[in-house]
């Protein structure tokens, strides 16, 4: 049986059933994951129980993928049917990279000319609009309307997306911080991707690759190899964003 829920949809915002959205979606190795919900400040202030010690959230074990109930079933198809296919054929040459060649790799480089990197970047999109609550909209309509609109191709340049590779560490929820070095931020992560929304900062972030140039996609010369170097990242504290530190290098600091 479906599971729906009746709320407010993140993309049309009407009031209606909701259907629960896979966020990845469900193929890119989202079907199985077993996970835990826990509030950042709970996962923050017992980090080292949990990711040391073995220490078991209080929290219930959920199962079926992780995601939320963000859309309306006419939403959750209109995704699926535009964006989400771009997304999982990346996925999966990242994963099969990542588990058959050499594990040591810091950093891969792929040929990512076959995709059609401008609805990957709209699909991007909107896993951070569904990973924030209905404000982040409301402050930003440009991003809803880009993934609403499948021809809308330029965004303005305060928004600035980043990704990185992610194989082992915690997911990471997306959700909007404000932070004094990197200004408003929202990271989200879920093997094999991370993935950056910097707004208003003019300074590039420089441990991840600069994927903001996916919307000119479109301009781009298929004919030619677009490569792109990304960096492998273990996750190992949910916050604060862009934490990047080995379990070695975690557990030797204070
Ligand atoms: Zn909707």
């Amino acid at each position: 049986m479906k599971k729906t829920k009746i709320g407010i949809c993140k993309i049309c915002k009407e009031n209606t059933e909701l259907s629960f959205e896979h966020i990845p979606p469900r193929s890119a190795f989202n079907r199985q994951t077993k996970y835990y919900s826990l509030s950042s400040e709970d996962y923050y202030k017992n980090a080292k129980e949990y990711i040391f010690n073995g220490k078991k959230p209080k929290t219930k074990k959920e199962q079926g993928g992780h995601g939320d109930f963000c859309l309306c079933e006419k939403c959750n198809g209109f995704l699926g049917s535009k964006y989400v296919r771009d997304y999982k054929k990346f996925a999966q040459i990242a994963m099969n990279i990542m588990l058959s060649e050499n594990k040591e790799a810091k950093a891969y480089k792929f040929d990512i000319s076959d995709l059609n990197l401008l609805n990957l970047l709209k699909q991007i999109t909107a896993i951070f609009i569904c990973s924030n609550d209905i404000s982040f909209t409301k402050s930003y309509p440009e991003l809803l309307e880009f993934v609403k609109n499948e021809k809308m191709e330029i965004l303005s340049k305060k928004f600035r997306f980043y990704m990185y590779l992610n194989i082992e560490g915690q997911i990471r929820n997306g959700n909007r911080h404000f932070t004094n070095y990197y200004g408003e931020i929202c990271e989200f992560t879920f093997r094999p991707f991370g993935f950056v929304l910097n707004i208003n900062n003019s300074v590039r972030i420089m441990e991840v690759s600069e994927i903001t140039g996916f919307q000119f996609y479109n301009r781009m010369d298929k004919s030619k190899e677009i490569p792109i170097v990304l960096n492998k990242y273990p996750t190992w504290y949910p916050v604060p964003v862009l934490d990047f530190r080995t379990k070695e290098e975690l557990n030797s600091s204070k």
